[in-house]
């Protein structure tokens, strides 16, 4: 069963992560990939014991402000959208058991746009058209704002991959907006480069995540049914100290007392033995010196290729032997080729396994200064 309501902004963004309502468990749609403990802690209303941080806030403000700009990007090119009214967005609740529920607040809904894009969609416009600019059934479309690393990454493995809980999200707005799991749309904007893509998501595919959403929920559901709205009765933990959810869950001091960074055993920070602070400010001098030196090299060495570049131009040939300091060496033009990706394209037609077998990840430390 679900419902559509239209919420105050008050209830609608300031909800907690879950709650209980009328017997029910009700989970917020945007926490459906949280901490199962975390959501409990949030229903039996707990205290917090690690409030976010403000830098934090202020970048979730600022992700949240920039919603309609995505919107007004999109209807520039060529996408009929309606943004919900951020004053009173409709609220929509789906029952996931007779145990739990899960409410949210769609960012927006359209239709993809016509082929030819915007100026297809201003023609149509100019034409008396009485169908809104765009094709196909209206969809659901979730926004989100990621910061350059987190937009490359999402591009790169797809949402599936890299934020399964948006999709499950969109799907359960589109279960409850249009009674069915129709394909999604997730519209992402890099916060870096002011940049937005998207990505449709097909039904299938998007009820898969929906799905496995509520597999996970149902165990929640299954302990709510069995402990009623006791707090003391907590449920598994779902993730360990050193994993981000944990250093960012707000139950963190509650939970695992002591496992906040900064106050895990520091000797791990430390492996190679202290560094003071001088040994730390000589380095990165060194650093310095060491990088204005590689940019004077750097600059020298593209010189001499283009005068022999130059040189081979004038003289006609691709190849040619020229004596060095110490020896003769060929000097000669060499293609390089490079092979693109269309992630894109990729992300859209294979599914998330067959995806994952492709496009692996791998990651490596290092220390940047900036
Ligand atoms: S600290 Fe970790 S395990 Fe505990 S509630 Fe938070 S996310 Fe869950």
């Amino acid at each position: 069963m679900t419902t559509e309501t239209h919420a105050p902004r008050r209830d609608a963004y300031s909800r907690p992560a879950a709650r209980f309502q009328d017997g029910l468990l009700d989970v917020r749609a945007s926490a459906l990939g949280q901490c199962r403990r975390a959501l409990w802690y949030a229903a039996t209303e707990q205290p917090v014991t690690n409030p976010t941080e403000p830098d934090s806030l202020t970048l979730l403000e600022a992700g949240n402000a920039l919603e309609p700009v995505v919107v007004r990007a999109m209807q520039r090119d060529g996408w009929s959208v309606s943004a919900a009214d951020r004053d009173q967005p409709p609220s929509v609740t789906v029952e996931v058991s007779d145990q739990l529920t899960v409410t949210g607040h769609p960012d927006a809904t359209g239709y993809l746009p016509p082929e030819g894009g915007a100026v297809a969609a201003v023609e149509q416009f100019l034409f008396g058209a009485e169908e809104p600019a765009g094709t196909g059934d209206e969809l659901v479309i979730e926004i989100k704002t990621r910061g350059p690393e987190a937009f490359k990454h999402w591009q790169t493995l797809g949402a599936e991959r890299s934020h399964p809980e948006s999709v499950a999200q969109a799907a359960c707005y589109s279960l409850g907006l249009f009674g069915e799991v129709r394909d999604i749309v997730i519209a992402t904007l890099d916060t870096g480069a002011r940049r937005w893509e998207h990505e449709v998501i097909p039904a299938a595919r998007a009820e898969r995540a929906w799905d496995s959403a509520c597999l996970r929920l149902s165990a929640l559901a299954d302990h709510h049914e069995a402990c009623g709205t006791d707090p003391e009765a907590l449920p598994e933990r779902d993730f360990a100290a050193s994993d981000w959810q944990c250093q960012r869950c707000p139950y963190l001091n509650l939970c695992q007392p002591g496992e906040a960074t900064g106050e895990s055993d520091e000797t791990e920070a430390e492996p190679t033995g202290p560094v003071s602070d001088e040994a730390a400010q000589a380095a990165l001098r060194e650093y310095e010196q060491a990088q204005r030196e590689i940019k004077a090299h750097e600059s020298d060495k593209r010189t001499a290729l283009e005068t022999l570049q130059h040189w081979l131009q004038r003289k006609g040939v691709e190849k040619a032997r020229l004596g060095g300091s110490d020896k003769t060496r060929t000097v000669g033009m060499v293609a390089s080729r490079r092979y693109a990706v269309d992630h894109k394209r990729l992300n859209a037609l294979l599914d998330p396994e067959q995806r994952a077998e492709i496009v692996t990840e791998q990651t490596s430390e290092y220390v940047r200064v900036s």
